[in-house]
């Protein structure tokens, strides 16, 4: 499959790493947004949350409990921070492997552009 993400999980395309795990894997995104942001993928392909299943329950709910944890390691837990997934065209998702930017640092703007 020509999926970035995918490759990025297999090593294909290096990445900066900041967690990983059987099940999923952290890395800073190329084009931060924010003083940290990371990408948090599962290693199994799925394209979006609107893809996920039943079956995925038990994955999406391991990704928001490493995500805090992760939120922990960039030393933004205590600050706040952001979590997005953008899904399809109009939510501006651009890779088509489900990701969640965990995004700190700054202060935040909402509503989102
Ligand atoms: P989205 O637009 O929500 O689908 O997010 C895709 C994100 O992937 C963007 O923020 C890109 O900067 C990021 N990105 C694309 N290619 C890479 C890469 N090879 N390594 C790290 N981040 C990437």
């Amino acid at each position: 499959m020509d999926c970035i993400f995918c490759k990025i999980v297999t090593g294909e395309i290096p990445s900066n790493k900041v967690y990983e795990d059987e099940k999923i894997l952290a890395f800073r995104d190329l084009n931060p947004e924010a003083p940290q942001h990371v990408l948090v993928i599962p290693k199994v392909h799925l394209s979006s949350v609107s893809e996920a299943t039943d079956e995925h329950i038990e994955l999406l709910g391991y990704m928001q409990i490493k995500i805090a944890e992760i939120a922990k390691k960039l030393g933004v837990d205590q600050s706040g921070f952001r979590i997005v997934a953008n899904t399809g065209d109009e939510g501006g998702q651009t890779v088509n492997h489900l990701h969640y930017h965990l995004l700190g640092g700054r202060f935040m703007q909402w509503p989102p552009g």
